[in-house]
């Protein structure tokens, strides 16, 4: 049976393609390398990559016209770029990435670890430890719904400006625990509920399991809100305000506990229905917050006039800010432009401390991301906030302090 996992990269005789190349076999990847336009599109078609490497050092190679072919060819596969000359070429060239709907993954700087391609190449990894391709169908995902297999993971959102950075909210983020492949990432599983038209009830059944957890948190006297993501089919569907306030007033839950987040891209894709929708929310005291936010979707006029509670910076912005200087000068405006207009800044993906530091001298209020903590089930979330609260001894912190 065919690998499930292939790597299509660009040219990848320099040294940095070299090593991605070499460890993606080590690991199982089966790797194309391809020196043209045309061998990539080519290559492209016949494989049909489930990750894409892109070197902006090489001088033949014009990433932007690969990228070009990628969003030709309707590419999912998560899309990472390489560079070791031009932090500005390279944040330039990922917003152009996105502007193209492309699923544009990490940034890599180089010279690389073997251990950064290592971690890289398993987030992207569609296999889990089971041999050969899996691809749910949409049957199958409707009877894990029904067996109530779809579930919450949650990732602690922390006030970036006290001193101890406590925990404010948490992020839910859904999971399938599978029966036999374990716990499952939505990225193996969402495109297919998208195109099934089934989000409505996977949102419904993340939204139940939220509300049930969020009753077990007010029991031990440690709820904090729990923002929900939505997905741009979802701005449509007009009756989900009601939807969700039923959920919480059925269990008389308030309704400050649940928060709820868009992204950017899909908030102004239809901005008169999202203003609709938001609007209606917000008017029954449910936050709002616009995720994945690059500035790049959304004229200013038409942002302020959303009803939003939170901005959060996509994990690109935040990863680049300490280096990149243009992306430097993005993040400050937008907390400048946040702060005047009563916005709290968040911040995903801020994975060292050099990034939550960063983000922190820059009045980010709020982060989040791999350094304080990954997407934890709801017992060990339950035990973080437990010892966040309880913590007597600070040379108990479960988060490194960095201030
Ligand atoms: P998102 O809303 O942007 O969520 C953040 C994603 O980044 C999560 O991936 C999280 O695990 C990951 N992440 C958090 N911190 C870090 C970090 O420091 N470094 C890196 N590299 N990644 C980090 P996850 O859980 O796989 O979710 C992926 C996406 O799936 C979410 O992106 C969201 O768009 C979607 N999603 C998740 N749950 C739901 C849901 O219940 N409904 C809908 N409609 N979409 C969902
Ligand atoms: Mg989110």
């Amino acid at each position: 049976m065919s690998n499930p996992n292939r790597l299509l990269i660009s040219d990848g005789s320099d040294e940095t393609g070299s090593l991605i190349s070499h460890i993606a076999e080590e690991v199982g990847y089966s790797v194309t390398r391809a020196t043209n336009r045309k061998q990539f599109r080519n290559a492209y078609q016949r494989k049909v990559p489930t990750l894409v490497v892109l070197g902006l050092n090489t001088p033949d190679i014009d990433a932007i016209d690969y990228l070009r072919v990628l969003a030709t060819q309707l590419c999912r596969a998560p899309v990472i770029l390489t560079s070791g000359t031009d932090d500005r070429l390279l944040a330039t060239t990922h917003h152009l990435g996105l502007s193209f709907g492309l699923n544009m993954g990490q940034v890599l700087q180089t010279p690389v670890t073997a251990e950064t391609v290592r971690s890289m190449l398993a987030a992207a990894s569609i296999d889990h430890g089971t041999k050969g391709a899996w691809y749910p169908s949409a049957a199958a995902i409707r009877q894990a719904v029904a067996d109530g297999e779809l579930l919450a993971y949650f990732q602690p959102n922390v006030d970036l400006q006290q001193q101890d950075t406590p925990i404010v909210s948490s992020e839910a983020l859904v999971r399938w625990r599978h029966p036999i492949r374990g716990i499952i990432p939505p990225k193996e599983f969402l495109s297919v509920v998208e195109q099934a038209s089934m989000i409505g009830l996977l949102t419904d059944a993340v939204l139940t399991f939220v509300v049930r957890q969020l009753l077990r948190w007010r029991e031990a006297g440690v709820a904090r809100p729990v923002s929900l993501n939505l997905s741009a089919s979802q701005l449509e569907d007009l009756t989900l305000p009601d939807r969700i306030i039923a959920a919480l007033d059925e269990v008389g839950l308030d309704r400050s506990l649940l928060r709820i987040e868009i992204a950017e891209r899909a908030a102004m894709a239809n901005a008169k229905i999202t203003s609709i929708i938001l609007t209606r929310l917000r008017l029954n005291d449910i936050s709002v917050g616009l995720d994945n936010y690059t500035a790049q979707f959304s004229p200013l006029q038409q942002l302020l006039s959303l009803p939003l509670r939170e901005i959060k910076l996509e994990r690109s912005l935040v990863q680049l800010a300490p280096h990149d200087p243009a992306s430097n000068t993005l993040v400050r405006t937008i907390v400048a432009i946040g702060q005047e207009a009563g916005l709290t800044i968040g911040a995903e993906g801020i994975e060292t401390v050099e990034m939550a530091r960063t983000l922190q001298a820059m009045g980010c209020q709020e982060g989040q991301g791999f350094y304080f903590s990954k997407p934890l089930d709801a017992d060990d979330f339950t035990d973080l906030l437990q010892r966040r609260q309880d913590r007597v001894d600070p040379t108990n912190h479960p988060f490194p302090t960095y201030i």
